[in-house]
């Protein structure tokens, strides 16, 4: 018997549970689990709680299933969470990990420690809907449900050129084409399409980034006020960071944007080079994987950006004492 099938024995209720902010891997592979399940375990009732998904993903099955508070009330036989490196990316839904009699944690962090009593953590997976396929039977997974996973590689991946796409994940990727998955539309549509607003801010971040120590650094900041005039949300933030990271000559890239909560900002970091961006955001309490991380920090912008070229600065110390390459 699979895991899956072995972890769903006898359990009637199953919830799913991602991260905070749910980027595409996370919505993918918690729809996309839910949909397989829905489809082949008809005796296991399976729901999935998250924070509010881009518009962008409505096209998924179970989008209008999920569901976005949480409620105090509700205990589940089981829980899996999907794409969360820790307890804390649960948010508000962390109870229900903790009141469910049994658990599964299916990942790809490399900061992710195990949160649940059995732990499915592959740091060298491109996405959690790679994880996922893994423990899936080929022959079961539908249309509907290839769609979800076919997403969440698409986004983990930057649409197959990080270095995390391996020969694995395109051959995932190829056998969920197979299936039929709309994949030019599937990445114009998730991936590519921006708003109108969100253009603009964009165009703003991007006019006003700097570079810092001899250019290897830069980094720009997205205001809630420039949100709000251009009326977008901070998930309109997503893919600036990636433009940062191909400005030639630059070896680490920060985004900064504020949250909405007093002096608090939300930090992306990505590296091309052997810098490990992972170990800078759990510096600040954050994670992610060893070429892109993020974290959550209080602060004005140039402390916190004094900080992060701090935490940057002693790993190139270290690495020019060990003589490694940068
Ligand atoms: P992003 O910069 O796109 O928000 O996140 C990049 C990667 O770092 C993602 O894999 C994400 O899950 C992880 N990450 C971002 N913010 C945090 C955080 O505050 N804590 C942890 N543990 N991981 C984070
Ligand atoms: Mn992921």
């Amino acid at each position: 018997m699979g895991i899956l099938s072995e972890f769903l024995n006898n359990k009637k209720t199953v919830v799913i549970l991602g991260h905070v902010n749910p980027d595409g891997d996370c919505i993918g592979s918690c729809l996309g689990l839910y949909n397989y399940i829905r489809e082949n375990f008809p005796q296991t009732e399976p729901y999935v709680y998250l924070e509010p998904m881009g518009q962008k993903f409505g096209y998924l099955k179970g989008y209008g299933d999920v569901r976005n508070e949480y409620e105090p009330n509700q205990q589940f036989d089981a829980c899996i969470t999907l794409d969360a490196s820790d307890v804390g990316r649960l948010g508000s839904f962390a109870p229900y990990l903790e009141s469910a009699k049994d658990s599964l944690c299916i990942d790809h962090h490399i900061t992710n420690h195990g949160l649940a009593k059995t732990n499915l953590v592959e740091s060298s997976a491109s996405s959690t809907c790679e994880v996922l396929y893994g423990i899936l039977e080929e022959e079961k997974i539908s249309l509907l449900t290839a769609e979800c996973l076919y997403t969440g590689i698409v986004h983990d991946t930057g649409v197959f050129k990080y270095s995390n796409t391996s020969r694995k994940t395109l051959e995932i990727a190829g056998r969920l084409i197979e299936k039929g998955v709309d994949f030019p539309k599937i990445i114009d549509r998730s991936f590519y399409m921006k708003t109108y607003g969100q253009t603009r801010v964009h165009g703003e971040a991007l006019s006003k980034c700097s570079l810092l120590m001899d250019g290897r650094l830069i980094y720009t900041v997205v205001t809630g006020e420039e949100l709000l005039r251009y009326g977008c949300t901070v998930k309109s933030t997503d893919g600036i960071i990636d433009q940062l990271r191909v400005v030639e000559g630059v070896e680490c890239a920060v985004l900064l944007y504020e949250t909405g909560k007093p002096s608090e900002y939300k930090v992306s970091l990505r590296t091309n080079t052997e810098l490990d961006v992972s170990r800078v955001a759990s510096a600040f309490g954050g994670g992610g994987h060893v070429k892109a991380a993020g974290c959550t920090v209080i602060g004005s912008v140039d402390e916190i950006i004094e900080r992060v070229c701090s935490e940057v600065r002693r790993q190139w110390a270290g690495m020019e004492q060990q003589g490694m390459p940068d």
